[in-house]
Protein backbone atom coordinates (compact mmCIF):
# COMPACT_ATOMS: atom_id res chain seq x y z
CA UNK A 1 0.00 0.00 0.00
CA UNK A 2 0.70 3.40 -0.85
CA UNK A 3 2.52 5.74 1.46
CA UNK A 4 1.00 8.74 2.08
CA UNK A 5 -1.71 10.43 -0.09
CA UNK A 6 -0.31 12.23 -3.22
CA UNK A 7 -0.49 15.33 -1.60
CA UNK A 8 1.51 14.48 1.49
CA UNK A 9 3.24 11.55 -0.19
CA UNK A 10 6.17 10.53 1.86
CA UNK A 11 9.60 11.22 0.29
CA UNK A 12 13.25 9.02 1.13
CA UNK A 13 16.92 9.13 0.20
CA UNK A 14 18.43 5.92 -0.37
CA UNK A 15 22.44 6.74 -0.50
CA UNK A 16 24.69 4.32 -2.71
CA UNK A 17 21.67 3.40 -4.87
CA UNK A 18 23.00 2.76 -7.95
CA UNK A 19 22.87 -0.86 -7.59
CA UNK A 20 22.84 -4.18 -5.28
CA UNK A 21 21.25 -3.58 -2.45
CA UNK A 22 20.51 -0.13 -2.23
CA UNK A 23 18.65 -0.08 -5.85
CA UNK A 24 16.27 -2.77 -4.57
CA UNK A 25 16.08 -0.49 -1.33
CA UNK A 26 15.40 2.45 -4.22
CA UNK A 27 12.46 0.16 -6.11
CA UNK A 28 10.63 -1.30 -3.13
CA UNK A 29 9.97 2.35 -1.97
CA UNK A 30 9.15 3.99 -4.86
CA UNK A 31 6.77 0.84 -5.87
CA UNK A 32 5.59 1.07 -1.77
CA UNK A 33 4.27 4.66 -3.06
CA UNK A 34 7.64 7.25 -1.85
CA UNK A 35 9.02 9.28 -4.00
CA UNK A 36 12.66 8.55 -3.87
CA UNK A 37 15.87 10.40 -4.06
CA UNK A 38 18.53 8.11 -5.32
CA UNK A 39 22.54 8.31 -5.26
CA UNK A 40 26.03 7.43 -6.36
CA UNK A 41 28.81 8.39 -5.68
CA UNK A 42 30.79 8.52 -8.86
CA UNK A 43 30.08 11.25 -11.70
CA UNK A 44 30.46 8.52 -14.27
CA UNK A 45 27.22 6.70 -12.67
CA UNK A 46 25.11 9.58 -13.03
CA UNK A 47 23.56 8.89 -16.63
CA UNK A 48 23.00 5.27 -15.39
CA UNK A 49 21.50 6.83 -12.40
CA UNK A 50 19.46 8.91 -14.18
CA UNK A 51 17.72 6.22 -16.25
CA UNK A 52 17.23 4.22 -13.44
CA UNK A 53 15.19 6.93 -11.50
CA UNK A 54 13.63 7.45 -14.77
CA UNK A 55 12.47 3.81 -14.79
CA UNK A 56 10.93 3.79 -11.33
CA UNK A 57 8.87 6.87 -11.86
CA UNK A 58 7.45 5.60 -15.28
CA UNK A 59 7.03 2.18 -13.69
CA UNK A 60 5.17 3.07 -9.98
CA UNK A 61 4.19 6.87 -10.79
CA UNK A 62 6.52 8.69 -8.17
CA UNK A 63 8.99 11.04 -8.35
CA UNK A 64 12.53 9.53 -8.51
CA UNK A 65 15.58 11.84 -8.83
CA UNK A 66 19.26 11.04 -9.37
CA UNK A 67 21.93 12.76 -7.38
CA UNK A 68 25.74 12.36 -6.80
CA UNK A 69 27.27 12.87 -3.62
CA UNK A 70 29.72 11.35 -2.14
CA UNK A 71 28.16 10.95 1.45
CA UNK A 72 32.08 10.81 3.00
CA UNK A 73 31.98 14.74 2.61
CA UNK A 74 29.74 16.77 5.22
CA UNK A 75 28.76 19.79 3.08
CA UNK A 76 28.13 16.99 -0.15
CA UNK A 77 25.73 14.80 1.91
CA UNK A 78 24.07 18.41 3.13
CA UNK A 79 23.82 19.01 -0.52
CA UNK A 80 22.09 15.70 -0.96
CA UNK A 81 19.61 15.69 1.69
CA UNK A 82 18.49 19.36 1.12
CA UNK A 83 18.20 18.82 -2.85
CA UNK A 84 16.00 15.84 -1.94
CA UNK A 85 14.54 18.26 0.34
CA UNK A 86 14.32 21.03 -1.88
CA UNK A 87 12.35 18.21 -4.60
CA UNK A 88 10.00 16.47 -2.59
CA UNK A 89 9.27 19.27 0.50
CA UNK A 90 10.07 16.78 2.88
CA UNK A 91 12.29 14.22 4.06
CA UNK A 92 10.81 11.60 6.06
CA UNK A 93 13.17 8.06 5.09
CA UNK A 94 16.78 7.88 5.42
CA UNK A 95 18.68 4.85 4.03
CA UNK A 96 22.41 5.11 4.77
CA UNK A 97 23.22 2.19 2.40
CA UNK A 98 26.36 3.50 0.52
CA UNK A 99 29.28 1.79 1.86
CA UNK A 100 32.65 0.30 0.56
CA UNK A 101 35.31 -2.38 1.08
CA UNK A 102 38.89 -2.35 1.56
CA UNK A 103 40.25 -5.61 2.74
CA UNK A 104 43.09 -7.09 4.18
CA UNK A 105 45.43 -8.11 7.02
CA UNK A 106 46.00 -6.08 10.30
CA UNK A 107 49.33 -5.72 9.88
CA UNK A 108 49.46 -5.01 6.19
CA UNK A 109 46.42 -2.68 6.28
CA UNK A 110 47.44 0.64 4.71
CA UNK A 111 46.39 3.71 6.61
CA UNK A 112 44.65 4.81 3.82
CA UNK A 113 42.49 1.74 3.39
CA UNK A 114 41.32 2.02 7.15
CA UNK A 115 40.41 6.10 6.63
CA UNK A 116 38.63 5.83 3.88
CA UNK A 117 36.25 2.83 5.40
CA UNK A 118 35.79 4.76 8.19
CA UNK A 119 34.97 7.95 5.92
CA UNK A 120 32.46 6.63 3.86
CA UNK A 121 30.75 3.65 5.86
CA UNK A 122 31.07 5.56 9.53
CA UNK A 123 31.24 9.28 8.82
CA UNK A 124 28.79 9.05 5.58
CA UNK A 125 26.38 7.72 7.42
CA UNK A 126 26.92 10.31 10.55
CA UNK A 127 26.75 13.29 7.58
CA UNK A 128 23.71 11.95 6.15
CA UNK A 129 21.86 11.37 10.00
CA UNK A 130 22.48 15.06 11.09
CA UNK A 131 21.02 16.42 8.02
CA UNK A 132 18.39 15.12 7.82
CA UNK A 133 17.56 15.02 11.60
CA UNK A 134 16.91 18.77 11.26
CA UNK A 135 14.38 18.39 8.58
CA UNK A 136 12.75 15.33 10.26
CA UNK A 137 12.83 17.18 13.70
CA UNK A 138 10.68 19.79 12.35
CA UNK A 139 8.63 17.47 10.52
CA UNK A 140 8.43 15.44 14.21
CA UNK A 141 8.07 12.45 11.93
CA UNK A 142 11.23 10.27 10.52
CA UNK A 143 12.75 6.83 10.04
CA UNK A 144 16.15 6.46 9.75
CA UNK A 145 17.53 2.75 8.36
CA UNK A 146 21.50 2.39 8.57
CA UNK A 147 23.14 -0.39 6.75
CA UNK A 148 25.56 -2.63 9.14
CA UNK A 149 26.64 -5.98 8.85
CA UNK A 150 26.63 -8.86 10.95
CA UNK A 151 30.76 -8.41 10.60
CA UNK A 152 30.05 -5.15 12.41
CA UNK A 153 28.39 -7.69 15.57
CA UNK A 154 30.88 -10.20 15.42
CA UNK A 155 34.00 -8.89 13.62
CA UNK A 156 35.85 -10.53 10.50
CA UNK A 157 39.91 -11.63 9.95
CA UNK A 158 40.89 -9.11 7.25
CA UNK A 159 38.02 -6.52 7.89
CA UNK A 160 39.21 -4.85 10.94
CA UNK A 161 38.35 -1.60 9.13
CA UNK A 162 35.12 -2.65 7.38
CA UNK A 163 33.75 -4.49 11.19
CA UNK A 164 34.93 -1.14 12.95
CA UNK A 165 33.19 0.97 10.79
CA UNK A 166 30.09 -1.46 10.69
CA UNK A 167 30.10 -1.54 14.24
CA UNK A 168 30.63 2.34 14.50
CA UNK A 169 26.86 2.35 12.42
CA UNK A 170 25.65 0.07 15.80
CA UNK A 171 26.59 2.61 18.22
CA UNK A 172 25.64 5.79 16.11
CA UNK A 173 21.90 4.05 15.30
CA UNK A 174 21.69 3.08 19.10
CA UNK A 175 22.47 7.04 20.12
CA UNK A 176 20.09 8.69 17.47
CA UNK A 177 17.71 6.54 18.66
CA UNK A 178 17.98 7.54 22.35
CA UNK A 179 17.99 11.05 20.86
CA UNK A 180 15.27 11.04 18.56
CA UNK A 181 12.62 8.94 19.96
CA UNK A 182 10.42 11.37 21.67
CA UNK A 183 10.20 13.10 18.44
CA UNK A 184 8.61 10.22 16.41
CA UNK A 185 11.84 9.50 14.60
CA UNK A 186 12.69 5.73 14.92
CA UNK A 187 16.59 4.33 13.82
CA UNK A 188 17.38 1.37 13.30
CA UNK A 189 20.14 -0.93 11.80
CA UNK A 190 20.21 -3.66 9.71
CA UNK A 191 22.70 -6.38 9.42
CA UNK A 192 23.12 -8.46 6.23
CA UNK A 193 25.51 -11.42 6.29
CA UNK A 194 26.24 -12.72 2.67
CA UNK A 195 23.85 -10.81 0.06
CA UNK A 196 24.62 -11.29 -4.08
CA UNK A 197 25.66 -8.14 -5.17
CA UNK A 198 29.49 -6.67 -6.70
CA UNK A 199 30.43 -6.83 -3.08
CA UNK A 200 30.27 -10.09 -3.02
CA UNK A 201 31.26 -11.03 -6.47
CA UNK A 202 34.96 -10.75 -5.60
CA UNK A 203 34.68 -14.09 -3.17
CA UNK A 204 36.06 -17.52 -5.10
CA UNK A 205 34.01 -20.21 -5.75
CA UNK A 206 35.52 -21.95 -2.58
CA UNK A 207 35.33 -18.94 -0.74
CA UNK A 208 31.32 -19.24 -1.46
CA UNK A 209 31.14 -22.75 -0.87
CA UNK A 210 33.01 -22.23 2.86
CA UNK A 211 30.75 -19.75 3.72
CA UNK A 212 27.53 -21.46 2.41
CA UNK A 213 28.73 -23.82 5.23
CA UNK A 214 27.89 -21.44 7.73
CA UNK A 215 24.59 -20.49 6.59
CA UNK A 216 21.80 -22.10 7.81
CA UNK A 217 19.49 -21.73 5.09
CA UNK A 218 22.96 -23.00 2.73
CA UNK A 219 22.50 -19.86 0.65
CA UNK A 220 23.07 -16.14 0.12
CA UNK A 221 20.72 -13.92 0.50
CA UNK A 222 19.18 -11.22 -2.39
CA UNK A 223 19.19 -7.79 -2.28
CA UNK A 224 15.34 -7.59 -2.48
CA UNK A 225 15.30 -9.75 0.64
CA UNK A 226 17.33 -7.07 2.19
CA UNK A 227 15.08 -4.48 0.81
CA UNK A 228 11.43 -5.74 2.27
CA UNK A 229 13.15 -5.50 6.03
CA UNK A 230 13.90 -2.05 5.00
CA UNK A 231 10.77 -1.15 3.53
CA UNK A 232 9.02 -2.54 7.03
CA UNK A 233 11.62 -0.42 8.90
CA UNK A 234 10.52 2.39 6.92
CA UNK A 235 6.81 2.36 7.64
CA UNK A 236 4.95 4.27 9.51
CA UNK A 237 3.65 1.07 11.33
CA UNK A 238 7.46 0.32 12.48
CA UNK A 239 6.87 3.49 14.72
CA UNK A 240 7.40 1.51 17.92
CA UNK A 241 10.55 -0.20 16.58
CA UNK A 242 14.23 1.89 17.37
CA UNK A 243 17.83 1.27 17.98
CA UNK A 244 17.38 -2.01 16.82
CA UNK A 245 20.09 -4.37 15.36
CA UNK A 246 18.50 -7.06 13.02
CA UNK A 247 20.28 -9.58 11.65
CA UNK A 248 19.54 -10.80 7.80
CA UNK A 249 21.66 -13.70 7.30
CA UNK A 250 19.73 -16.98 6.85
CA UNK A 251 20.58 -17.80 10.61
CA UNK A 252 24.72 -17.61 10.10
CA UNK A 253 24.59 -15.77 13.04
CA UNK A 254 22.43 -17.98 15.35
P1 LIG B 1 27.64 -2.38 -3.82
O1 LIG B 1 26.95 -3.29 -4.78
O2 LIG B 1 29.13 -2.28 -3.86
O3 LIG B 1 27.01 -0.91 -3.97
C1 LIG B 1 27.48 0.15 -3.18
C2 LIG B 1 26.72 1.40 -3.50
O4 LIG B 1 27.24 2.47 -2.68
C3 LIG B 1 26.88 1.86 -4.94
O5 LIG B 1 25.69 2.46 -5.38
C4 LIG B 1 28.00 2.88 -4.85
O6 LIG B 1 27.96 3.74 -5.96
C5 LIG B 1 27.64 3.56 -3.52
N1 LIG B 1 28.73 4.28 -2.86
C6 LIG B 1 29.96 3.83 -2.55
N2 LIG B 1 30.67 4.81 -1.96
C7 LIG B 1 29.86 5.89 -1.88
C8 LIG B 1 30.01 7.20 -1.37
N3 LIG B 1 31.17 7.61 -0.83
N4 LIG B 1 28.97 8.06 -1.46
C9 LIG B 1 27.80 7.68 -2.03
N5 LIG B 1 27.60 6.44 -2.53
C10 LIG B 1 28.62 5.56 -2.47
O7 LIG B 1 27.30 -2.75 -2.30
P2 LIG B 1 26.13 -3.68 -1.69
O8 LIG B 1 26.65 -5.05 -1.60
O9 LIG B 1 24.84 -3.42 -2.34
O10 LIG B 1 26.12 -3.11 -0.19
C11 LIG B 1 25.28 -2.05 0.21
C12 LIG B 1 25.44 -1.83 1.70
O11 LIG B 1 25.16 -3.04 2.40
C13 LIG B 1 26.86 -1.42 2.10
O12 LIG B 1 26.79 -0.51 3.18
C14 LIG B 1 27.47 -2.73 2.57
O13 LIG B 1 28.52 -2.52 3.48
C15 LIG B 1 26.27 -3.38 3.22
N6 LIG B 1 26.38 -4.84 3.31
C16 LIG B 1 26.50 -5.60 2.18
C17 LIG B 1 26.61 -6.99 2.32
C18 LIG B 1 26.73 -7.90 1.13
O14 LIG B 1 26.92 -9.11 1.34
N7 LIG B 1 26.61 -7.42 -0.10
C19 LIG B 1 26.61 -7.57 3.60
C20 LIG B 1 26.49 -6.74 4.71
C21 LIG B 1 26.38 -5.39 4.56
P3 LIG B 1 29.30 4.42 -6.55
O15 LIG B 1 30.30 3.34 -6.67
O16 LIG B 1 28.96 5.08 -7.82
O17 LIG B 1 29.63 5.43 -5.51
Amino acid sequence: MAEGTQSTRRAAVVTGSSRGIGRAVAEKLAGAGFDVCMNCSSEGGLAALEQAAEELSQRFGVRVIARVANVASPEAATELIEAAFAEFGRIDVLVNNAGITRDGLLARMKDDDFDAVIDVNLKGTFNCCRAAAKRMMKQRYGRIVNMSSVVGVSGNAGQANYAASKAGVIGLTKSIARELAARNITCNAVAPGFIDTDMTDALSDKQREAIGERIAAKRFGTAEEVAALVRFLASEGAGYITGQVICIDGGMSL
